[in-house]
C-alpha cells in the first residue's frame, strides 16, 4: 500500500479549533471475523492487537472526567475484544450513549449468539455498514455472502427493536472517486428497497465520503488520479461545514491508548498536538481541557467539507444539494464523470462503518 500521508500537504485547509470533547471514539483492536480486501486497517480473524482492560479503565476514567456524553467504540470488530461487553455496561453505567460500529456479520459468529441480546439490554446504539442494498454490490466490496448475512443480522436486531425503539443507523459510502448523493434522497431508496425486499426497517442512513487516505488514497495514487481526487474534494468545500466538523468535539484513541483529532488522522498516524509532546496518551489528557486546542489538519480534511459534508454522524449539511451519482444507487449530476472513468472498476470505498 502506497503511502498517502506524503501526499496531503499542510496545504489550505482552514485552521480549527476545539470546541472540547463530548465524544469518545474508541478502535478496540484490528481482530475481525471478516477480511474486507478493502479494509483500511487490514483486520481479519488472525490479528492480535486489542485493547487491553488497563487502557480500557483509562478510557472509562477520561470518560467521567471530561463529562464526554458518547462513546463510539470501532475496530475491527470491536466486540471481539474481550472486553468489549465489561466496557459497555461500565460507561451505560455512567450515563453515556454507547455507539457500536458493527458489521452484522459478528452476530452468527461462533461465541456470539448473545450479542444482539447484550446489544439491546444495554440500548447501545448500533450503525452498520451495508454499503448498497443490492447483493452482488455488497458482496463485491465486503465478501461472497455477506449481503445475506447482513440482512440476516438486521432482520436479527429488528426483532429486538432496533430500528423502531433502538437506534439502528446504516452507513453508505461511495464505490469509487466521487461525493455521496443527497443523503435524505439515498435514505428513501434503501427504506424502500430493503423494506420492500427483505422487510427491514433502520432509523437513519449516514452518507459518508471517501477519504483519500489508506488503501482508497493509494488506489487512486497508483491510478494516478489522487491530485484530481483531492481537486474534487476542495472544489466542493463549503464553509459552513467547519462548525461541524467532528474534531471539533471528538477526540480518536487507538488501541494502545493514544490520541488522535479523528479516526481520519489515526489512520494517517497523526498525533493530537498538546504541549508540545510528540504524541499523546489518554493517560496525559486525565485532568486536561482541550477547549481551543487547535487541531492537526491537512489536505484530506476537504473530505469532511466538501458538498454536503461528512462525518462519523453523517452529513453535515442537509442544506447542500446533491453533487454526483453513484453506479446502481440514485442521484444526479456528475461533476466527477472524467475521474470515475478513469478508476478501475471493482476497487471500493474505505469502510468508515
Ligand atoms: S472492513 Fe470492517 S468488517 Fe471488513 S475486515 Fe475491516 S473491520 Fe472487518
Ligand atoms: S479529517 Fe479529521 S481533522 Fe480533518 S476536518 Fe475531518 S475530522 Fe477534522
Amino acid at each position: 500500500m502506497r503511502d498517502t500521508l506524503s501526499l496531503l500537504g499542510r496545504g489550505d485547509f482552514p485552521a480549527l479549533r476545539r470546541r472540547g470533547v463530548s465524544a469518545l471514539q474508541a478502535n478496540l483492536g484490528y481482530r475481525c471475523n471478516q477480511t474486507c480486501q478493502h479494509c483500511h486497517v487490514n483486520a481479519g480473524p488472525h490479528r492480535t492487537e486489542a485493547m487491553e482492560r488497563e487502557t480500557a479503565k483509562l478510557l472509562l476514567e477520561l470518560l467521567g472526567r471530561c463529562r464526554a456524553t458518547t462513546l463510539d467504540l470501532t475496530g475491527g470488530a470491536p466486540e471481539l475484544n474481550p472486553h468489549f461487553r465489561w466496557l459497555v455496561t461500565q460507561a451505560r453505567s455512567l450515563g453515556c450513549e454507547v455507539i457500536e460500529r458493527c458489521n452484522l456479520t459478528v452476530l452468527e459468529t461462533p461465541g456470539q449468539e448473545d450479542l444482539a441480546d447484550f446489544l439491546a439490554s444495554e440500548s447501545v446504539q448500533v450503525v452498520a455498514s451495508l454499503p448498497c442494498y443490492l447483493e452482488d454490490n455488497v458482496d463485491r466490496q465486503r465478501g461472497k455472502g455477506v449481503f445475506e448475512a447482513s440482512i440476516r443480522g438486521l432482520r436479527r436486531l429488528n426483532a429486538l427493536g432496533y430500528g423502531t425503539r433502538l437506534t439502528l443507523n446504516l452507513v453508505f459510502n461511495p464505490q469509487g472517486p466521487s461525493l455521496p448523493p443527497e443523503q435524505a434522497s439515498l435514505e428513501s431508496d434503501y427504506r424502500r428497497m430493503l423494506s420492500d425486499r427483505y422487510g427491514v426497517v433502520f432509523t437513519r442512513l449516514l452518507t459518508l465520503a471517501n477519504m483519500p487516505i489508506q488503501r482508497f488514497g493509494s488506489m487512486l495514487a497508483s491510478q494516478g488520479i489522487f491530485d484530481e481526487y483531492l481537486s474534487l474534494l476542495r472544489g466542493a468545500h463549503r464553509p459552513e461545514n467547519l462548525d461541524a466538523v467532528m474534531c471539533r468535539d471528538l477526540v480518536s484513541i487507538d488501541w494502545q491508548g493514544y490520541v488522535y483529532d479523528c479516526d481520519f488522522n489515526q489512520m494517517l498516524g497523526l498525533p493530537l498536538r498538546l504541549h508540545g509532546r510528540p504524541r499523546v496518551h489518554l493517560r496525559d489528557l486525565l485532568g486536561e481541557s482541550l477547549a481551543d486546542n487547535p487541531v492537526v489538519v491537512r489536505d484530506h480534511c476537504f473530505g469532511c467539507t466538501a458538498g454536503q459534508g461528512s462525518s462519523c454522524g453523517g452529513a453535515l449539511s442537509t442544506q447542500a444539494e446533491s453533487t454526483l451519482a453513484v453506479d446502481g444507487l440514485s442521484g444526479s449530476g456528475e461533476p466527477a464523470m472524467g475521474l470515475r472513468a478513469r478508476f478501475a472498476p471493482g476497487t471500493a470505498g474505505v469502510d468508515l462503518r
